[in-house]
């Protein structure tokens, strides 16, 4: 299965992605991971990265496509992904439709999960990553509203909502369910 997952910063896409991975069998790819571990590493990608990240924006587009491109070559992606944090706009919503017409695929659903600002402003602060401080979230909250929310009508009717507020185990049932699973 091949899936995009969408909500605003602080929507738990990563906590659904883990068990959404196990249960489905394909990898999760989170661009905010692989940029954390190029940070970690320091490697030229992250040092590029991480000005960005710090401040809320996003990342150029030529750079994290090219870090997401690779990622999908790995052998492990080639039957199926969870991709968290990509596309986060409509040009990167264009460039992902590209490179999977290069290998004849396409997206089986979008994931959209839909949980109130106010609730993921909580779990941000709570959560406490370097990121996640009351200046940084607000950044972050504008850009999804103008970036990235436009995707879910850009994708139309290939989006699957999920109520995403409420407990872990529970919103994963709902999504497992709006799969058909
Ligand atoms: P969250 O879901 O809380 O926004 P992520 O881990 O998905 O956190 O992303 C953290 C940061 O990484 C973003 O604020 C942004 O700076 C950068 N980033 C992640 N994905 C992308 C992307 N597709 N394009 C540009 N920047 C990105």
């Amino acid at each position: 299965m091949r899936l995009v997952l969408l909500g605003p910063p602080g929507a738990g896409k990563g906590t659904q992605a883990v068990l959404l991975s196990e249960k489905l069998g394909v990898p999760h790819i989170s661009t905010g991971d692989l940029f954390r571990a190029n940070i970690g590493e320091g490697t030229p990608l992250g040092v590029e990265a991480k000005s960005y990240i710090d401040a809320g924006k996003l990342v150029p587009t030529d750079v994290t496509a090219r870090m997401v491109k690779s990622r999908l070559e790995e052998a492990d992606a080639a039957e199926g992904f969870l991709l968290d944090g990509f596309p986060r706009t409509v040009e990167q919503a264009e460039i992902l439709q590209d490179l999977l017409a290069e290998n004849g695929q396409n997206l089986d659903g979008v994931l959209n999960f839909v949980v109130a600002e106010d609730v993921v402003v909580e779990r941000m602060l709570a959560r406490g990553r370097a990121d996640d401080n009351e200046e940084t979230i607000r950044t972050r909250l504008g850009v999804y509203r103008d970036e990235t929310a436009p995707l879910i009508e850009h994708y139309g009717d290939q989006i699957i909502s999920i109520e995403a507020e409420g407990e872990v185990e529970e919103i994963n049932d709902r999504a497992m369910a709006a799969l058909g699973k």
